[in-house]
């Protein structure tokens, strides 16, 4: 786990066949109000909170996961994550936490082949990924947690319930997988994606007073990020409709 300024850490994700998302701790450790942004993939839930508890967090100081979207390589470990921080809470945007309620895995999945595929390389039952949510979040939210101010930005287009967060006092975007720092995007051909929203989404982003990019995947940057994202928007917007 690596500290990326005070009251936020990251613990970078393990790719297999399919990605594992990278892991964002948020929230200074004396708040004891930590919140864990995306769990990553299946499996490897264990994994993740070892990393957490040699980085000198405890477990119950962690009250909620926090979703940027549902994607299998972000939430697939979530059932491990919660027999182990079995009181936090989970939020998630209102349309993707409208899906999970319902137990409808479509987004979670993406499209039928990598349904099929996540059904036989990791047994996942249809219904395995019908939670509860405890906070559904909607655009322009502004979350005062562990110390740090955060608004929430509805960013659409890899997903249809994307958010990102925002801190301006330190100037830090969590865009998920809207935006990479190496000059790429996330894709948009799953279910529930839009690529003119993505554009628009990017265009957004763009506007920020960011220095520090820290997505689902990659690298992470520790300053500059408002060039990167406007240079992968000029590189990408001509294929994004
Ligand atoms: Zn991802
Ligand atoms: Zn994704």
């Amino acid at each position: 786990m690596e500290k990326v300024i005070e009251g936020i850490y990251f613990i970078p994700g393990r790719d297999e066949m399919i990605p594992d998302s990278h892991v964002y701790i948020l929230g200074e450790s004396h708040s004891r109000d930590l919140s864990m942004l995306d769990v990553g993939l299946m499996g490897r839930g264990d994994e993740k909170l070892d990393h957490i508890e040699q980085g000198g967090i405890r477990l119950e100081d962690i009250k909620r996961i926090i979703l940027t979207h549902t994607h299998f390589d972000h939430i697939g470990c979530i059932k491990e994550i919660i027999a182990g921080l079995p009181d936090a809470e989970i939020w998630v945007h209102q349309i993707e936490g409208d899906y999970l309620e319902r137990g409808d895995e479509k987004i979670i999945h993406g499209n039928e082949m990598f349904a099929g595929f996540i059904r036989s390389q990791y047994g996942v039952k249809d219904g395995f990924y019908q939670l509860s949510v405890h906070r559904k979040l909607s655009e322009g939210d502004v979350l005062e947690i562990g110390g740090l101010s955060w608004e929430v930005l509805h960013i659409p287009g890899h997903s249809a319930g994307g958010i990102g967060l925002y801190n301006p006092k330190n100037k830090v975007l969590i865009p998920g997988d809207t935006v990479y720092a190496d000059y790429n995007i996330g894709r948009f051909d799953l279910y529930s994606a839009d690529g003119n929203q993505l554009r628009h989404s990017l265009e957004r982003l763009s506007q920020l007073e960011a220095e520090i990019l820290l997505p689902g995947h990659n690298r992470i940057l520790k300053e500059g990020a408002r060039e990167s994202i406007r240079e992968t928007l000029v590189r990408w917007k001509q294929y994004l409709g």
